[in-house]
């Protein structure tokens, strides 16, 4: 709930996350029907007022859950403004700096960490405050980063490997009886990827997708995807062996929504990521995949207003490189959204002779720091042609099994080991085997709007990479 509440916040407009200290857990000083809970204390460079702040700060508490009425006592989150820039503020409902920002032990070990020479309003530095209050059991339970420990990803991590192999041959021998081809998205689990027929981006299985024969196509990804392939081949039925398997990202964009900002800006040509409904493709312009967003936007008359959903740093990434100007829908990958600077400089200290290669859904104060910004086809082509050794790439985890397998002989590590997309990683194996014996969950589009966003699509694998 941290993490999500520093994604949330650098999220806001005009807003970024400078540094956090570490994680601690503290005893409460109030009653004993609350438990031990978890703190940290963040920096964050803003161009908002603490009177703006504090709405966006009541709205990221209440998306994470907390219960306004609950001001004292248990809350499933707190977070406060303790500092801002000197600035001295006295209203009912906004005290700048916190009252108590000198009483608490577990506001002053993580500000002290953070900013131990920090004058605060009694004259003394965050460190000499820290030692004049009161004892409150505080402890620090992750260091430096300030995230949770890491559960290890056994397959992914070094961790002992489970054999696979007599799934894999009867996941094989099914798709050649039934005349199957198997797609897998480089997110996909390593034993997934490995029963493949082809593992690729969103732009290559589509034109994998398109060019089939097969009787069917089992596509392990999500359901855009399923649903892509299934706009570009309607004569064969696109399986997706999970039917659950969505992205959270492509949920953000609505065609209500985009309608509304069409309106706003009338003949603005609409560039829709892959990752979109087939719905909302359905009233694009064009598609793109991160592989070509740049020549996409490219290919759109100088004269035209760009809208681009519905990735904002994809989209702002690719309109600088393409030296345009785009209207970016606010959505974001939240599996990207978990690496910040602290993974990036972390890894950089372990590994100071990799190079550092992201993906553009990354936050664009960790793209700053990367030596190549790279779609997951782009790495593989960087890492292969570059003279380094070693890589730490920021993307999902199962692109370090791509990697290995297509880049023999390099070394690559993840910048955090917690960017595992929870929908990619719905499909397995049994998952697989099951939907060659039955055929099916089948992702279906309904015909009108298949054959308009057949156009956006079609137009996106014209552009190519
Ligand atoms: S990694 Fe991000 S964009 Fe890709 S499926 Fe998961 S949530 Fe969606």
């Amino acid at each position: 709930m941290l993490r999500q509440a520093r994604r949330l916040l650098a999220a806001l407009p005009g807003t970024s996350l400078v540094r956090a200290s570490s994680l601690y857990v503290t005893a409460p000083v109030g009653g004993p029907e609350q438990d031990d809970y978890l703190n940290q204390v963040v920096e964050v460079r803003t161009s908002l007022s603490p009177r703006e702040l504090l709405p966006a700060i009541n709205r990221i508490e209440a998306e994470l859950g907390r219960e306004r009425l609950v001001r004292w006592g248990p809350r499933s989150i707190d977070v406060d403004i303790l500092w801002y820039d000197g600035s001295s503020i006295a209203e009912a409902d906004l005290e700048v700096p916190h009252p108590r920002l000198e009483e608490r032990r577990f506001v002053l070990e993580p500000l002290a960490e953070l900013a131990p020479d920090l004058v605060l309003p009694s004259g003394r530095t965050a460190r000499e405050a820290l030692e004049n209050v009161r004892e409150q059991a505080v402890r620090r339970v992750a260091g430096g980063r300030g995230e949770l420990p890491d559960k290890p990803i056994p397959s992914q991590s070094g961790g002992p490997k489970m054999d696979h192999s007599a799934m894999q041959a009867e996941i094989r021998r099914l798709a050649k009886e039934k005349g199957a081809v198997i797609l897998a998205h480089n997110y996909q689990r390593p034993e997934v990827q490995d029963v493949a027929d082809f593992v690729g981006d969103s732009l290559g299985l589509s034109r994998r997708a398109a060019a089939t024969t097969a009787n069917m196509t089992v596509f392990c990804g999500v359901h855009f995807m399923a649903e892509t392939a299934a706009i570009l081949a309607p004569d064969r039925p696109v399986i997706l062996p999970d039917i659950e398997a969505g992205c959270p990202m492509a949920d953000m964009v609505d065609v209500e929504g985009l309608e509304e900002l069409k309106a706003e800006h009338p003949g603005a040509v609409v560039v829709s990521y892959v990752n979109t409904s087939a719905a909302v493709k359905a009233i694009s312009d064009i598609c793109c995949t991160s592989a070509n967003a740049v020549n996409v936007i490219r290919s759109v008359p100088k004269d035209k207003e760009i809208i681009f959903t519905p990735n904002r740093n994809l989209g702002s990434w690719a309109a600088q490189k393409a030296g345009r100007w785009v209207i970016v829908w606010p959505g974001f990958c939240p599996t990207h959204g978990l690496i910040d600077v602290d993974d990036v400089e972390d890894a950089k200290a372990a590994h100071p002779n990799a190079k550092v290669v992201v993906h553009p859904e990354c936050e664009p104060d960790v793209v700053a720091l990367a030596d190549a910004v790279e779609s997951t086809s782009g790495m593989i082509r960087f890492c292969r042609e570059d003279d380094a050794g070693e890589y730490l790439i920021g993307t999902e985890l199962g692109m370090i099994h791509r990697l290995e397998k297509d880049v023999p002989g390099k070394k690559f590590y993840p910048l955090t080991q917690l960017t595992v997309c929870p929908n990619m990683k719905l499909i397995t194996l049994e998952k697989v085997l099951k939907a060659l014996l039955t055929g099916g969950p089948v992702v279906t589009v309904e015909e009108e709007i298949r054959v308009k966003a057949l156009r956006a699509v079609q137009r996106m694998v014209e552009v190519g990479a």
